[in-house]
């Protein structure tokens, strides 16, 4: 595996593969990888004859008083781990290299998609997701991957990220692989290094609380709200207070009362201690 620095030197590495038509897998991380970062490179190295991975810990998908500096960052590690699911590429840029001097240009997707959840201006608000599509962008152009994988986990990044690529037409598929969960349900996540022993009992509450909405709509729950009040009710036997939970059309974010047409997400971020955390659930109404 090489771990490369410039996109000079990522676009030189590219060159030849691409000529003789290899199939180039693209996994976009900010690193301190864990089972839900290594399932993306494996599944990309069963479909792909050159992956990519990318570290970077996006600056602008970062708003004031959030965990940028805190963020947990190990290349060392990560290099080893990567090297180990047969990555080729490792692209670890500094901020320098992605944002030069005089970067002015950003991807900014519709707000029916970018201001609600997550970008909601009371929760992390609209600039993270443009922080999001720009660099992934970028990304995008610089690789040029044949097809590029993400995680359901952040499942609104993903349905925003679809949407630019269609919309902007970018000749790459995109593949979302199903949220890589510890045995006892917590959905992996590089922010679970916050967490306490307490914290990380409590943040179970989370994922439990989502199961408990996918079962009572297994059985019949077809009210958006009642799902969305059994997640709450979890949340509140365990102390912890949503910033959000939420139902919404899974495809395109609009919110649904009903559980009938298409799949609905079932989204919640909560704060515990100094961890923000967000999981989800999709409903298949079928
Ligand atoms: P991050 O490094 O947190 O930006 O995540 C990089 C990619 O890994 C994103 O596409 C995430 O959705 C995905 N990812 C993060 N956690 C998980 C998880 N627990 N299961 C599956 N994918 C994940």
């Amino acid at each position: 595996m090489r771990v490369i620095r410039t996109k000079a030197e990522l676009r030189e590495a590219l060159g030849e593969p691409r000529r003789q038509g290899q199939r180039i897998g693209l996994v976009p991380t900010m690193g301190s990888f864990h089972d839900g970062h290594l399932s993306l490179m494996r599944q990309a190295r069963r479909d792909c004859d050159l992956v990519v991975v990318s570290l970077f810990v996006n600056p602008t998908q970062f708003g004031p008083g959030e965990d940028l500096e805190a963020y947990p960052r190990d290349e060392q590690q990560d290099v080893g781990a990567a090297e180990r699911e047969g990555v080729d590429l490792l692209w670890a840029p500094q901020p320098e290299e992605v944002y030069p001097e005089g970067f002015g240009t950003t991807v900014e997707v519709d707000a029916r998609l970018t201001g609600v959840l997550e970008g909601d201006p009371e929760h992390r608000g609209p600039l993270h997701f443009r922080g999001v599509t720009t660099v992934v962008a970028k990304l995008f152009n610089v690789v040029q991957p044949d097809v590029a994988y993400f995680g359901r986990k952040d499942a609104q990044q993903a349905v925003v990220i679809e949407r630019m690529v269609r919309d902007l037409d970018f000749p790459v598929e995109i593949e979302v692989l199903p949220t890589v969960r510890e045995p006892d349900g917590l959905a992996m996540s590089s922010r679970n290094a916050y967490l306490s022993r307490e914290e990380r009992s409590r943040a179970l509450a989370l994922s439990r609380a989502l199961r408990a909405a996918d079962e009572a709509a297994r059985r019949g729950e077809r009210s958006a709200a009642a799902l969305t009040e059994i997640v709450e009710s979890e949340l509140r036997n365990a102390g912890i207070e949503p910033e959000y939970v939420e139902a919404r059309d899974a495809e395109d974010l609009s919110p649904v009362a009903e559980l009938n047409g298409g799949p609905l997400l079932v989204a919640v971020a909560a704060r515990i201690g100094s961890a923000r955390l967000i999981d989800n659930v999709v409903i298949d109404p079928g």
